[in-house]
C-alpha cells in the first residue's frame, strides 16, 4: 500500500494504530531497499514474511500477471494448475532469452531481477566462503555434471581442434560422462596412494600434456570436493601446468562451497596458476532441492560467453529456491552452518575411531580431505560389501562400502578396474562417511550406533599385516584379468553391476 492508502485507512481505524501498522511494514521495506541497494547477502536471515513480500512484488511485475494481460504468443506462462502456479509463487516465464541464460526477459521483469539479484548473491558468497577473487557467476538450472559439458562446450568454441581432456580420475560417473557427453576423450590419469591417501599425480599430467601437446588439449578438468581416501586434486600445481602451457583449467568443486580446504585451494590455485571455471552443486552447498548449480569463474567474458552457449530460456526453480534460501540464511546464517559443518568433521573423526578401534580397524589417515572419512573393512567370511547392505537396511544412506574386487566397469566406453575406489586396486576394503553441510550431532551418533551394532554381528578380523595378502590376491586377480583382456559384453555387463552392488552409492 502507498501513502494514500494508508490515509484512507486512518478514515476506517484510529490512525495511531494504522500508523503502527505502517512502521511494522516499513520493516520488510527497509531490508528489500537494503538488498536492492546492496546486491548482498544481508548479514540476519530474513524471516518468511519478508522473503514473501518480496516474492509476491516481483511477481506482479511479471506478464502473466498483469491485470488484463493478453498474450497472443506460444509461450505466455499460462498455467493450468493452481497449485503448480502456488507451488512457483505465481512465475512462469523461466529465466533467459533464446540467445542467454542471464538475459533480462522482457515479458518478465520480476523474474529478471530475482535472476540478477540471485547471481549477485551467489558471488558475495563465493567469496565469503574464502575465493574473494572470483569475478562472475550465474545460476544454471542443470546440475554439475551438466554444466561441466556447458563450460567444456564453451572452451571447445576458442579451441576447437583440442579434443583431449585431462583427467585425474575421480570415480564420479557424471565427471567421465560430462566429458564424454560433450564429444571429447578422456584421458584419464591414475591417481599416486602417498600413505593411505589417493593424490593427483602431477608428474603424469605433465607427461601426458608434453605428449598430446597443449593445443589438442581442451582442459584439464580437476576435482576438489570428493570421497576419501582421494584427495582433493592438487589444484596449485595443475594451475600452474594450465597458466604455463595456456590450457584452460576447469575445476569440479561440487561440494566444495562448504569448506575452506576446497575454496582456499581454489583462490590459491587462480592466483599462482590458472583456473577458468569452476562448477559446484545447488544442493550440496546450500541445502537446496537438487536441481541446479552455480558456474562461476575467474573472467567476465569467459563467463558470459558460457551463459550465451546455453541455448534456450530456462527453468528459474534453481534459481528461486537458491534466493528464497540464501535470504532465509543470510551470511551468519551460511558461516555458522559452515562452522557446525567443520566440527561435525571433527566429532564424526573422532566417533568412528572409536568405533573402528573397537572392532579392530583403523581409521584411514586422509589429511587432505576435509569432508569425507574412512576406515577399513576386514571381515572374514564374507564380503564386506554386505556390510554396506545392512546399514542400508537399517536405514544409514550415504556410506559407501567400496571393496577391491579387480572388477572392470565399462561407462561410455571407458573401462576402469574397481570404480568407486578412485585407482585400480587400494590396499584394502574400506567404508567411507561424510560431514556435510547441515549435518547433526545426532545424525553422526545414530550413525556410530548402527554401525557399531552391524561391525559387532560381523567377524571382524584384526586389520593386520594379514591385510596385505588381500591385495596380493586383488592384484592376482588384476593380472589374471589383463591377460584375458578382451571380456565379452555379457561379461562386462554382469562385472558393471556387481560393481555398482559393491560400492553402494548413495549420495
Ligand atoms: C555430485 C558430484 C558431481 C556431480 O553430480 P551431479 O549429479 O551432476 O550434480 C560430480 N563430482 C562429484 C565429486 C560429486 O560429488
Amino acid at each position: 500500500m502507498d501513502s494514500d492508502c494508508y490515509k484512507l485507512c486512518e478514515k476506517l481505524i484510529p490512525d495511531t494504530y494504522v500508523q503502527q501498522g505502517q512502521q511494522a511494514r516499513q520493516v520488510h521495506q527497509n531490508k528489500i531497499r537494503h538488498l536492492l541497494e546492496q546486491k548482498k547477502l544481508p548479514e540476519e536471515g530474513w524471516s518468511d514474511l519478508t522473503i514473501e513480500i518480496l516474492l509476491q512484488e516481483f511477481s506482479v511485475m511479471d506478464s502473466n500477471n498483469f491485470p488484463g494481460n493478453c498474450g497472443v504468443g506460444e509461450r505466455e506462462a499460462r498455467v493450468f494448475s493452481p497449485l503448480v502456479l502456488k507451488r512457483h509463487y505465481n512465475f512462469g516465464h523461466g529465466i533467459g532469452r533464446s540467445g542467454e541464460i542471464t538475459a533480462i526477459q522482457p515479458k518478465a521483469a520480476g523474474s529478471s531481477l530475482m535472476m540478477k539479484l540471485t547471481n549477485s548473491l551467489a558471488l558475495d558468497l563465493i567469496k565469503l566462503c574464502g575465493i574473494p577473487s572470483v569475478k562472475s557467476c550465474f545460476v544454471v538450472p542443470m546440475a554439475t555434471g551438466m554444466s561441466m559439458v556447458l563450460s567444456m562446450l564453451t572452451f571447445k568454441q576458442s579451441r576447437p581442434d583440442a579434443k583431449f581432456v585431462i583427467w585425474p580420475r575421480i570415480d564420479q560417473k557424471s565427471c567421465i560422462k560430462s566429458i564424454i557427453t560433450a564429444g571429447l576423450t578422456p584421458v584419464v590419469v591414475e591417481n599416486k596412494l602417498e600413505g593411505d591417501e589417493l593424490r593427483t599425480d602431477v608428474q603424469a599430467v605433465r607427461d601426458k600434456v608434453a605428449e598430446l601437446g597443449a593445443t589438442n588439449i581442451l582442459c584439464i578438468f580437476t576435482t576438489t570436493s570428493c570421497f576419501a581416501p582421494r584427495a582433493p586434486d592438487r589444484l596449485e600445481e595443475i594451475g600452474e601446468i594450465c597458466k604455463v602451457s595456456d590450457i584452460p583449467h576447469l575445476v569440479n568443486n561440487a561440494y566444495g562451497l562448504q569448506c575452506t580446504k576446497c575454496t582456499h585451494l581454489l583462490q590459491q590455485a587462480a592466483r599462482t596458476g590458472r583456473v577458468d571455471v569452476f562448477v559446484q552443486s545447488t544442493d550440496k552447498n546450500f541445502m537446496v532441492p537438487v536441481g541446479g548449480s552455480i558456474i562461476a569463474g575467474f573472467d567476465n567474458k569467459l563467463l558470459e560467453k558460457i551463459s550465451k552457449t546455453y541455448p534456450g530460456r530456462a527453468s528459474m526453480s534453481p534459481t528461486m529456491d537458491l534466493f528464497i534460501t540464501l535470504l532465509s540464511m543470510g551470511s551468519k546464517g551460511y558461516q555458522a552452518l559452515v562452522k557446525q559443518r567443520k566440527e561435525l568433521y571433527t566429532y564424526l573423526q573422532t566417533s568412528l575411531l572409536q568405533c573402528a578401534t573397537k572392532h579392530g580397524q583403523r581409521l584411514l589417515k586422509i589429511t587432505h580431505n576435509h569432508i569425507s572419512m574412512a576406515m577399513t573393512l576386514a571381515v572374514d567370511g564374507f564380503s564386506a560389501t554386505d556390510i554396506g547392505s545392512k546399514l542400508f537396511t537399517r536405514c544409514v544412506s550415504g556410506t559407501r562400502v567400496v571393496t577391491q574386487t579387480g572388477k572392470i566397469s565399462d561407462i561410455n566406453g571407458q573401462k576402469f578396474c574397481n570404480f568407486g575406489a578412485h585407482c585400480d586396486v587400494y590396499p584394502c576394503s574400506y567404508l567411507t562417511a561424510a560431514a556435510g553441510i547441515g549435518m547433526t550431532k545426532e545424525d553422526v551418533d545414530t550413525f556410530i550406533s548402527r554401525l557399531d551394532k552391524v561391525l559387532s554381528k560381523c567377524k571382524m578380523l584384526p586389520y593386520n599385516s594379514d591385510h596385505r595378502t588381500v591385495v596380493h590376491e586383488t592384484k592376482d586377480i588384476l593380472s589374471q584379468q589383463s591377460s584375458s583382456n578382451e571380456k565379452s559384453k555379457d561379461e562386462v555387463q554382469s562385472s558393471e553391476t556387481f560393481c555398482e552392488d559393491a560400492s553402494q552409492t548413495v549420495t
